[in-house]
């Protein structure tokens, strides 16, 4: 498969629109399989110091043209990507893993955001004000911030560089991407794309290399104006405070402990789809993944037999196989993570009713697969309970009330989503304006967000910006207040009414 999909047997840094040949490599590897797909470079300063160059020099032009124009080169950017979808949502899952389904979900998502964000190419909205003077015109205008860097997480490569790279370039900045290590190939598919599509070289360069080299030098680069990160919250706490230090602008999309709510009127066997979709998808590793599930106690016994019952039909294996429902873990690492978090709710005391192991053995020998897993019986003050596991491990919760099933939802240091699954209106609207995550669902699962809303979450879930939606250009832009002046004289401001 790979060797059909993909000709490259190395992959190349994209910088000022040309293919810069790396000097030490590391393999991609397929978590279905365990087996090598391509070589990446892994690059250094050097490289972020040529894409920066190569970005500012091609920024000055970009920031120049009319932003319809811009827009064009996006709108078939989008076009292109769409012709190919099939070709890339394949080398997602071989190189993420997620099963074929969810990768030609996450590719419409990119596909999606390149056409919503190329109509803000006639949009850009600022605002007419009238001024406090006479003859006096008062307006604020969007300005790009310059070069801009952006890093990505390996979980959604085409999807997060989509929410980013799009309102980037459509503001006039230019772009130096560093993609995850693990997870290249989309990114280089799309320097193809670029390419194709006729965006000026430097406005987007792409530099592979790990977070410790590659990252480090971006967020360290004084020509780089503003990172936007997406990842854990212990990579995106040091980002943070090394921008805070240059005074560099950020903005930051991290982890999640998102919590799907089951009232004692719902609906439980939605509930229980959407508690398996949003569980044990992409195995568990979204931010948005439902780790905790927040049962009425009048229900509990009902719906773990349920969840059980439906836990048996998940098929799991390489997901290009489309019979399968749930894909390998990205890595050891993550396995490693798993099966630590399993100890750890033992040992805390949750009962574990499915899964809690790694699955070896004839089709999954090579590759890194967890059963999805099921403790009931936690408490909301145990560590399963809190921390990100990013993994396919769900833990059931329960409570008295719907005020405890808020409280408890609220009582985690991530914000990002939440879900209720509840027949009752009044709970709905109370619902919705007490859970304290930046994303909130009612009778639907914690995933699945669209591209035209803002996302992200409060708490250290993030640091108050959003990816995607139209609040993603406050990100890439910087607001102008522009005054002018058509009455001939000087009028100062505050005093001369
Ligand atoms: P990670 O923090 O390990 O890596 C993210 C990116 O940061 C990678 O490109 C990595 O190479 C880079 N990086 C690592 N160290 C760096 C450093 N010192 N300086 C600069 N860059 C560095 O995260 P991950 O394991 O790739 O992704 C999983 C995490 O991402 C989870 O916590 C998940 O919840 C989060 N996530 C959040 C969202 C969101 O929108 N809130 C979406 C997807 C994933």
């Amino acid at each position: 498969m790979s060797e059909k999909l993909l000709e490259e047997q190395k992959l190349s840094n994209y910088i000022d629109g040309k293919y810069v040949d790396g000097k030490t490599f590391r393999s991609v590897i397929n978590p279905a399989t365990g087996e090598s797909i391509v070589e990446v470079p892994l690059s250094g300063k050097d490289s972020v110091d040529a894409a920066v160059d190569s970005a500012k020099k091609a920024q000055k032009e970009w920031a120049l043209v009319p932003a319809p124009m811009r827009a064009e080169i996006l709108y078939k950017i989008g076009a292109l990507m769409k012709e190919r979808k099939e070709r890339l949502a394949q080398l997602l899952t071989m190189e993420n893993g997620k099963v074929i389904e969810e990768g030609r979900g996450e590719v419409q998502e990119g596909i999606d955001m390149a056409f919503y964000m190329a109509g803000e190419g006639r949009r850009l909205f600022g605002q007419t004000t009238p001024a406090e003077l006479n003859n006096k015109f008062a307006m604020s205008v969007r300005a790009p911030v310059g070069v801009v860097g952006i890093i990505t997480p390996w979980n959604f490569p085409i999807a997060i560089a989509s929410w980013k790279s799009f309102p980037a370039i459509i503001a006039g900045n230019a772009v130096v991407w560093k993609p995850a290590t693990e997870t290249p190939i989309m990114a280089h598919e799309m320097t193809k794309i670029y390419e194709e599509a006729g965006l000026p070289k430097g406005v987007i360069n792409v530099v592979y290399g790990s977070g410790g080299d590659v990252g480090d030098a971006m967020v360290h680069h004084d020509g780089i104006k503003l990172i936007s990160f997406t990842g854990s919250n212990d990579t995106g706490r040091n980002i943070a405070s090394e921008c805070g230090r240059q005074l560099k602008k950020v903005s930051l999309e991290m982890g999640g402990k998102n919590a799907v709510i089951v009232m004692d009127d719902a609906d439980i066997e939605l509930a229980v789809e959407g508690i398996l979709w949003s569980a044990f998808g992409t195995s568990g590793q979204r931010c948005t993944a439902c780790s905790r599930v927040i049962v009425h106690e009048d229900v509990k016994e009902q719906l773990e037999k349920r969840i059980l019952e439906e836990m048996k039909g998940l098929t799991i294996g390489d997901g290009l196989d489309e019979e399968n429902k749930v894909g390998p873990i990205i890595n050891k690492a993550g396995l490693d993570k798993i099966k630590k978090y399993i100890e750890i709710g033992k040992g805390e005391g949750a009962r574990l009713l499915e899964g809690g192991y790694e699955i070896t053995g004839g089709k999954h020998e090579k590759g890194y697969y967890f059963a999805p897993t099921l403790f009931t019986d936690a408490t909301k003050d145990m560590r399963i309970s809190k921390e990100e596991i990013f993994g396919p491990v769900v833990s059931l919760i329960s409570v008295k009330s719907f005020e405890e099933a808020i409280e408890v939802n609220n009582g985690v240091t991530y914000g990002l989503s939440s879900s209720i699954f509840t027949a009752d209106v009044n709970r709905v609207f109370k619902a919705q304006r007490d859970l304290d995550t930046g994303i909130v669902y009612v009778n639907a699962g914690t995933t699945g967000a669209e591209i035209h809303l803002p996302f992200g979450g409060t708490k250290g879930t993030g640091n108050g910006h959003r990816d995607s939606g139209v609040q993603a250009l406050d990100v890439f832009t910087e607001w102008k207040a522009v005054y002018v002046d058509y009455s001939g004289k000087l009028q100062r401001a505050q005093i001369d009414n």
